[in-house]
């Protein structure tokens, strides 16, 4: 009788702490509440902002120079980018997007719909609002998103190892103040660029699956304290010391 009521207190003693630092199952039903919940199975042709929304969280995972489109239409693309994430997290890899591919996705965000790893503030060491870019804040904050989701997926795939990101989103005075190139992405708010572990060349290797089109890192002119990623229409990689 005591065991089983001191069981039960363990139980919800577990469940409250588990919504207080925000991890397990029912932080994640709180998660899809406050970012975006799917209401129906996505798989392949079905179209709409719901498709879109997923695809900005799935993104990272895609096949060496591939880059995912976020046009809300679940093609061929969008579901091997959802079979390799399923993969990646344990998941039936069916590249139908269902109750478990959702559930590890509420897992993974944040209220603010940013991956549970990355967060605005570190996009954006620049300024409080994202202006003076190269696009309108508003774009400038939707691309760090998508970058940062990319970062999630790339952070997962190299062993859940922390990311460092040393620069983000730059308005032209920001990113004038660093010497940065004045058609530089980061004026878009789709570059990061890395730090620290695992190496700068393991980040730029690593980095060409993941969706990123820009690569810059060791070997390229003022790239060998850090390795940038982008989101650049041109894509564009170098890194010489690392082979790339
Ligand atoms: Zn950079």
């Amino acid at each position: 009788m005591f065991r089983r009521i001191a069981r039960l207190l363990t139980a919800i003693v577990m469940i409250a702490s588990g919504a207080v630092v925000g991890v397990g199952a029912t932080a994640g039903t709180a998660h899809a509440d406050e970012c975006y919940t799917w209401s129906r199975t996505l798989s392949q042709g079905a179209s709409g902002s719901d498709v879109t929304q997923l695809q900005i969280r799935v993104a990272g995972w895609v096949t060496s120079g591939e880059r995912l489109s976020y046009d809300g239409q679940y093609g061929a693309r969008t579901a091997a980018a959802v079979r390799k994430f399923q993969a990646a997290y344990g998941l039936t890899a069916d590249g139908v997007a269902g109750p478990a591919t959702f559930s590890k996705l509420y897992a993974l965000q944040d209220a603010d719909c940013t991956p549970v790893h990355f967060s605005y503030a570190e996009l954006n060491r620049c300024n409080s609002d994202w202006s003076g870019g190269a696009v309108s804040a508003a774009t400038a904050k939707a691309n760090a998103l998508k970058t940062m989701w990319k970062l999630e997926a790339m952070r997962h795939a190299l062993g859940d190892v922390p990311l460092t990101i040393s620069s983000g989103f730059r308005s032209y005075a920001c990113n004038s103040a660093v010497g940065g190139s004045s058609t530089s992405r980061h004026l878009y708010g789709d570059a990061a660029d890395l730090t620290g572990s695992p190496t700068l060349c393991r980040l730029a290797q690593q980095a060409r699956t993941h969706g990123f089109s820009e690569i810059l890192g060791p070997g390229y002119p003022d790239h060998n304290d850090h390795t940038h990623v982008a989101l650049d229409p041109s894509p564009y990689w170098s890194a010489p010391t690392c082979g790339i």
